[in-house]
């Protein structure tokens, strides 16, 4: 397409969300893990309605192993590329259960496409 000037965003830009510290995408709107809204302009509200997917997730449920006696258990998240190297690893939840104790964990992967940056550093 001529006349396509636009910069682009650049793909997987972070920063540090102002609430909960978390790293997130540059373009987020809204941050995944406190859900607090960073953006309030007009374009945040257009960018928030452009297709954001949950590409996959899965849900399991930890339950105690034993009536008298604890079990520890630590979760961790292993994020691997395409040649299969390890690009993040992160313990993101240690306890211990016991007896009716239960744990429920989410794992869920969003994606959109990247958007021009113009639109989202105007005003
Ligand atoms: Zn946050």
């Amino acid at each position: 397409m001529i006349g396509s000037a636009r910069p682009v965003t650049q793909a997987g830009a972070t920063r540090t969300c102002p609430h909960c510290r978390a790293t997130i995408l540059e373009s987020a709107v809204i941050c995944p893990g406190c859900k607090h809204h960073l953006r309030f302009d007009k374009d945040a509200r257009i960018a928030a309605a452009a297709a954001t997917k949950t590409a996959w997730q899965v849900e399991g449920t930890l339950d105690a192993e034993r009536m008298d006696a604890a079990s520890e258990y630590a979760i961790l998240v292993v994020v691997r590329n395409e040649r299969n190297e390890e690009v993040a690893r992160q313990v993101v939840n240690v306890g211990a259960l016991q007896g009716a104790e239960r744990r429920t964990f989410t794992l869920s992967i969003e994606m959109s496409e990247a958007r021009p940056i113009a639109s989202l550093r105007r005003r």
